[in-house]
């Protein structure tokens, strides 16, 4: 009985960990337009903006490169 006390103890503390984290996401930073993670990337090849998460990368002559798809890459290197 007592250890599941400290086991539930243990969730309620993780889940207002979680909450507060979550809230604080919420509110407006000052660092808003660049979320951790949510890096804009830009396709020089359609000229589009994508998530670096997302983003197919090219070394193309020593430089990277960030494409949205396969076939920009394609396109780039044919320029
Ligand atoms: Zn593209």
């Amino acid at each position: 009985m007592f250890r599941y006390l400290i086991f539930a103890a243990f969730i309620y503390i993780a889940y207002k960990i979680i909450r507060s984290v979550s809230v604080r996401s919420i509110e407006p930073p000052d660092t808003a337009r660049t979320p951790i993670g949510e890096d804009m990337v830009k396709d020089p090849n359609c000229n589009t903006y994508i998530p670096l998460k997302s983003a197919i990368v090219a070394n193309i002559k020593g430089k990277s490169h960030y494409f949205c798809s396969k076939e920009c890459e394609k396109e780039f290197k044919n320029k």
